[in-house]
């Protein structure tokens, strides 16, 4: 038999982890690329950045497309890890543990998820949790309105009213959370929980307290004072469990005094299968949606164009022919700059046509950030080059001469009124 001499705990690695995942919540609103931000939702441009770059709120596909991914994740790494996502990630259980850290060390008896205290300490804990509540619902705030314009706004006194709405909602939603309910929302309310016993299958990831090692247990209790969730893990695998791994090293400290490993395990599957029990039918078939979702996701935000051009022959004015003798047809062309920058584009023509010459607003365009820009034109042909309907090319070139879009538009002579785009 092997004799820990010191247990291994995973309570390092976990705190590691928790942090880890709440400090990138805290730290990702600071972060921008190119002037756009890694996550936000801007309300006012009605535009969400994401990865350094901005989508307009009516690109709604590429977001269903992302929820969707999302759902897949979820839904794989619930198959394969259980409920780990609530114990070792979510910053609902971080929390709370940090509300708990708190009351221990403000004196408070903290057994099973319960807190004894007497009347001051419990007054000092609620100034915690409102500490706490206050700086979530700033951070919260930050994925819309960014640090970069929030401090100065808040220092000038020009944050807007919402924000504060805002702030004060979120604040005193998670101080009365940490404050009343913490493991009562993992336990009763949060739908993942809920969810999760559908998905759970032979092979997730789940602790254990094999019955063959049950002859070991000394009945000291421990496990279960350690359980957040206040759960008896000898009872076997229970839905409030959130797949922490507590019970685990309170079971392996107190195993150790007795020269032995301890009895609660991380198994894959009751049954212990190990990790090959996660090769499955269910978790293939998730794992193959999720990465064609990926796929489809990042070739259409790679390929999205900067600028979209839509074309049509004026509903109002005809051909007819011009000084000269050329003639002219007039045409309404649509942008739409889908960029988050301001960009400047020029108007081309080419075809088999020669001598076409634009009549109308200038040829050179500023288009603003997200800007659509209706833009009222005329070609005009040269003097008897126009017998029968021709076709010309109409590009928009960026300031490198890059083509953004093309379209093809129809020339026609007068009282033709065939043809069109
Ligand atoms: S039973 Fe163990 S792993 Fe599950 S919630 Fe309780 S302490 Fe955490
Ligand atoms: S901590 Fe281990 S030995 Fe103690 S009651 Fe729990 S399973 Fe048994």
């Amino acid at each position: 038999m092997h004799h820990p001499a010191k247990p291994r705990l995973l309570w390092p690695w976990r705190v590691a982890f928790q942090w880890l995942c709440s400090a990138s919540l805290l730290i990702v609103p600071f972060v921008r690329i190119e002037g756009a931000s890694l996550l936000r939702l801007d309300f006012a441009a009605l535009t969400v950045h994401a990865g350094g770059r901005v989508f307009p709120l009516e690109s709604l596909w590429l977001f269903l497309l992302a929820g969707l991914a999302l759902v897949m994740l979820f839904l794989l790494v619930t198959m394969a890890f259980g409920r780990a996502w609530c114990g070792w990630g979510c910053p609902q259980t971080t929390l709370v543990d940090l509300v708990e850290w708190s009351a221990r060390r403000l004196g408070i008896k903290v057994a099973a998820g319960r807190l004894t205290a007497t009347v001051p300490q419990g007054l000092l804990l609620h100034v915690v949790c409102l500490g706490i509540g206050l700086l979530v619902g700033i951070n919260l705030a930050w994925y819309f309105v960014p640090p970069h314009d929030f401090f100065p706004h808040l220092a000038a006194g020009t944050l807007h009213w919402a924000a504060w709405v805002f702030i004060a909602a979120a604040s005193a939603a998670v101080y009365l959370d940490l404050a009343f309910l913490r493991r009562l929302v993992c336990r009763e309310f949060c739908p993942y929980g809920r969810f999760q016993t559908v998905l759970v299958d032979a092979g997730t990831l789940t602790l254990s307290f094999h019955p063959d090692e049950a002859a070991r247990c000394i009945r000291c209790g421990a496990c279960v004072r350690a359980c957040p969730t206040g759960i008896d893990i000898r009872r076997g695998d229970q839905i409030e469990c959130i797949n922490c791994g507590r019970c685990l090293d309170a079971c392996r400290k107190v195993m150790a005094g007795r020269g032995q490993p301890g009895i609660i395990r991380y198994t894959f599957g009751l049954e212990g299968r190990g990790g090959r029990a996660l090769l499955n039918p269910r978790t293939a078939l998730v794992t193959v949606a999720l990465l064609a979702i990926v796929a489809v996701l990042a070739t259409a935000t790679v390929q999205r164009a900067p600028l979209t051009l839509k074309a049509a022959r004026s509903a109002t004015l005809l051909p007819r022919i011009v000084e000269g003798g050329g003639v002219v047809n007039f045409f309404t062309v649509y942008l739409h700059n889908r960029s988050d920058r301001e960009q400047t584009v020029r108007f081309a023509i080419g075809g088999g046509l020669p001598d076409v010459q634009w009549r109308g607003p200038a040829e050179r365009q500023q288009l603003g950030a997200g800007e659509h820009r209706r833009i009222d034109f005329g070609l005009v042909t040269a003097a008897g080059n126009l017998g029968k309907p021709q076709p010309v090319e109409l590009a928009v070139l960026d300031d490198n001469g890059g083509v953004l879009a093309t379209t093809t538009l129809t020339l026609v002579p007068p009282l033709d009124t065939a043809g069109g785009h």
